[in-house]
């Protein structure tokens, strides 16, 4: 029986690719985002480029009542909740309100969903709490720590759910921590939208390459690494989003929390990530090397076989593909969504 998913965030950038995927795998969706940091045209696109309908709600998850009243109106299976702010030196600036949305949204969301029977939530955490240790590849089971607000309402959140879980083994709770999302879907009609200049490495590379900004800062070169350079582990949007399709489908055999990295295994520099835009895209990013960036490490990158072995799930897509897509999208909409 084909399988209604709620999916708060799901105008955003994880959440809109998402919706696609699990449109493509033939479920039910119900987008509720309070378009906060997203543009009602994601959607839009989404069914697009499915060719299937959906609803989206314009509601807070922070606003009970509203958010109740979506709850009766379908019959919902399972939820994907990305709905949160994500930047980590607003959080900084502004922790109440990170602490507010993030883990009052994800509260009000719980008790929304225990009164209405729905009890199984796939949740989007982060490489963020494995905090500044970089021992790698990060384990699932690598302890985690957090450096700012952002950091620490994931961690807040991880436990809240491990405990509804502890509390009520009706619960089923799937918590994934992405590594470093990029990229577009291929048609180049839904892509990362950042307000303002990016904070994050794709993003800002694909606007110097379009124009909109004219040096691309590279924080530090004297890390330990093999260039200097910070190494991530960058994931094509695509390759994580199905990996939110794989989690719902294990969600039937699971009991309780299941914790899953979802990344590729593989380190890249930064300077790798440049070279390779610039090599396949045939545009020169100019760039500057200046002091490191507070707060980050040298390297982090995962080790994905947990995924593989209980999801299925494996990272198909390459740094290639990762590249020719962000630049599709940005090339396709200089100024994202407006
Ligand atoms: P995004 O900002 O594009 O998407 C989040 C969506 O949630 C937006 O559409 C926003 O309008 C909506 N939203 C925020 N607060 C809301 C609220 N109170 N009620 C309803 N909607 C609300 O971010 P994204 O990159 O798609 O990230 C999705 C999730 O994944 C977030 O929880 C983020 O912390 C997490 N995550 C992102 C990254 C990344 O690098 N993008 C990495 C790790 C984890
Ligand atoms: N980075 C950079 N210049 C930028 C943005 C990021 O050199 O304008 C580097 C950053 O120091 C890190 C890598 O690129 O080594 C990825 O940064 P991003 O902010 O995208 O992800 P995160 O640090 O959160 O993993």
């Amino acid at each position: 029986m084909q399988q209604t998913i709620l999916v708060t965030g799901g105008a955003g950038y994880i959440g809109s690719h998402t919706c696609v995927c699990l449109l493509e795998a033939g479920y039910q969706v119900i987008v509720v985002d309070n378009f906060s940091n997203s543009n009602i045209i994601a959607p839009e696109r989404v069914q697009q480029i499915t060719g299937k309908t959906f609803t989206v709600h314009p509601v807070d998850i922070c606003d009970r009542k509203t958010l109740a009243a979506v709850f009766a109106e379908h019959d919902i299976d399972a939820v994907i909740h990305f709905a949160g702010f994500k930047a980590v030196g607003e959080s900084i600036e502004q922790p109440l309100n990170y602490y507010h949305n993030n883990i009052y949204g994800t509260i009000t969301l719980c008790e929304v969903m225990a009164e209405a029977g729905v009890k199984t939530m796939i949740f989007s955490s982060s490489a963020t709490v494995y905090g500044m240790n970089d021992n790698v590849p990060f384990k699932e089971s690598a302890p985690t720590s957090a450096t700012n607000p952002y950091g620490h309402t994931k961690l807040f959140i991880e436990q809240i759910l491990q405990d509804v879980c502890i509390a009520d083994p009706e619960w089923t709770v799937t918590l994934l921590r992405y590594f470093n999302p990029v990229g577009a879907h291929h048609s180049g009609l839904i892509g990362e939208d950042p307000n303002g200049v990016p904070n994050n490495l794709m993003p800002f590379i694909s606007q110097v390459a379009v124009g909109r900004l004219k040096k691309l800062k590279i924080f530090g070169n004297d890390y330990p690494t093999p260039d200097g350079t910070g190494v991530r582990d960058y994931i094509h949007v695509i390759d994580l989003a199905d990996g939110h399709v794989k989690a719902l489908e294990s969600t039937g055999k699971q009991k309780g929390v299941a914790i899953y990295n979802l990344g590729t295994g593989h380190g890249i520099s930064v300077l790798d990530v440049v070279t390779t835009f610039e090599k396949i895209n045939g545009i020169p990013i100019p760039y500057k090397i200046v002091p490191r960036r507070p707060g980050d490490i040298a390297s982090s990158f995962a080790d994905p076989k947990k995924a593989k072995n209980i999801l299925q799930w494996i990272a198909k897509k390459t740094l290639e593909d990762m590249v020719r897509d962000a630049w599709n999208w940005q090339q396709k909409n200089p100024n994202g969504y407006a």
